[in-house]
């Protein structure tokens, strides 16, 4: 099937000019015998490169793109497909846009093209090209340094696994993870995580009750929640919890009894937030916001989780306006090479700022996508790069420091 690829990217400081051209020969060469053609505008600073070809070898070549050493923060910002290629008569052609006129280059890559009727119809690649001309993207195109940019320091706060225990009567235990603010090395709040009582998966625990046995169980957790937590000495930190939005409107006085909890341990309604799943919120909003507002008036906080995996997200928040929003993995996961992850989240962090509401992103694995996050403006990040979720205590927090050689 005919594909189309478009990337950014970086050029490294030790390239020269003169080698690109050369590296374009040999590619032109490649792609020509992959029957791929492409081409490639470069402004000085960055590369933008249109590919297309057959499904399989675009993505090889591409992936040998990803790889080479004179180019970094590679954003893929399209994969699309087309009846016939735009620009069949070049293996690969490079346009060095500071050696000529805007208007004149687009003409020229215009001219290049080979299908009758997408570049007539202003189709997305066509517009993409536009815009890099233009340049009026550029601010989003962050400078992520390499990964080795930072090291990762262990802190001694830990408190070791199962050091608190679930109590006597209790069935399940938690794990404890925290959100964390890297640059003002702070630890923002501790997400109480289900676990079973041998410590296996909040799923695991939920697995074989039904109707409205999930709700009085998901809320009596919430008791040895709030004991653990209570045993951990917060110092002021806050505390997240989980619950299904459902266990708020189906258990007659459900506020009541997190309120009863929260106080028997020593804790204050204020510290409290609870996260609800963004797409579990949505199927009953009018119940559900009945509950928030008792929340909300007890001075608990509302979080709303995995934001952005659900259908309607965006909505929500024209109905109800949590305090915070928490992005899900599924947008995080290598959002420094994904042109649409990228929109995505900068369109949420738009939204939220707009409305005083805090993001907070999770799942957060590698050291890119923490520091693409940051030039976006998200400061706190819960997720393995920093710290894992640690049954019955805390793990070490490991924070980011620049190492002195670069
Ligand atoms: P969640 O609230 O989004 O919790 C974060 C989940 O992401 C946790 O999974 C955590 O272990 C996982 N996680 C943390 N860091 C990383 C990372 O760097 N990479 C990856 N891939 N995952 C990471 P967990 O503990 O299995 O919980 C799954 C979900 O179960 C939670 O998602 C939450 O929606 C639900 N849950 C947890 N506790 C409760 C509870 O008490 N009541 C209810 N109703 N649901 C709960
Ligand atoms: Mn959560
Ligand atoms: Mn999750």
């Amino acid at each position: 099937m005919l594909t189309t690829l478009i990337y950014r990217s970086h050029i490294c400081d030790n390239v020269s000019f003169s080698s690109l051209e050369m590296m374009v020969a040999a590619a032109s060469l490649k792609n020509e015998q992959a029957s791929v053609t492409g081409i490639l505008l470069f402004n000085g600073k960055h590369f933008f490169q249109l590919l297309e070809g057959p499904e399989e070898s675009v993505f090889q070549i591409y992936q040998a793109i990803c790889s080479d050493r004179r180019h970094y923060n590679l954003v893929e910002l399209m994969r699309d497909y087309a009846p016939a290629r735009r620009f069949g008569k070049a293996g690969m052609e490079l346009f060095d846009l500071r050696e000529h006129d805007r208007e004149e280059v687009l003409q020229t890559v215009l001219d290049k093209g080979t299908t009758r009727y997408q570049l007539t119809y202003n189709d997305r690649a066509l517009q993409f090209f536009r815009t890099f001309m233009q340049a009026t993207e550029q601010e989003n195109y962050f400078e992520i340094p390499p990964a080795g940019t930072w090291e990762f320091i262990a802190d001694g706060d830990a408190i070791a696994p199962e050091t608190l225990a679930p109590g006597p009567e209790s069935d399940c235990s938690f794990a404890f993870q925290p959100i964390v603010d890297p640059f003002a090395r702070e630890v923002v709040s501790l997400e109480a995580l289900l676990r079973t009582a041998a410590g296996e998966s909040p799923q695991m625990w939920f697995a074989g009750l039904c109707g409205n046995e999930v709700y009085e169980a998901d809320l009596r957790s919430k008791q040895t929640a709030f004991a653990m937590a209570g045993a951990l000495n917060l110092n002021g930190r806050r505390l997240s919890v989980n619950l299904l939005p459902m266990t708020l409107v189906n258990i007659p006085g459900a506020v009541d009894t997190l309120l009863r909890e929260i106080a028997a341990n020593g804790l204050v309604p204020e510290q409290i937030t609870v996260e609800f799943t963004e797409s579990e919120v949505i199927s009953r909003f009018d119940a559900f916001a009945g509950a928030v507002r008792q929340l909300k008036s007890a001075g608990i906080s509302v979080a709303i989780d995995h934001f952005g995996a659900g259908f309607a997200g965006l909505l929500l928040l024209a109905q109800f306006q949590p305090d915070r929003i928490k992005i899900n993995r599924e947008l995080v996961a290598d959002v420094h090479k994904s042109g649409p992850r990228q929109a995505i989240i900068q369109a949420i962090v738009k939204c939220c700022s707009s409305l005083e509401i805090a993001i907070s992103a999770v799942g957060v694995e590698k050291a890119e996508e923490w520091m693409w996050l940051e030039s976006a403006g998200i400061t706190q990040f819960q997720g393995q790069l920093f710290a894992s979720p640690c049954l019955g205590g805390i793990s070490p927090i490991a924070w980011p420091e620049k190492k002195t050689e670069f």
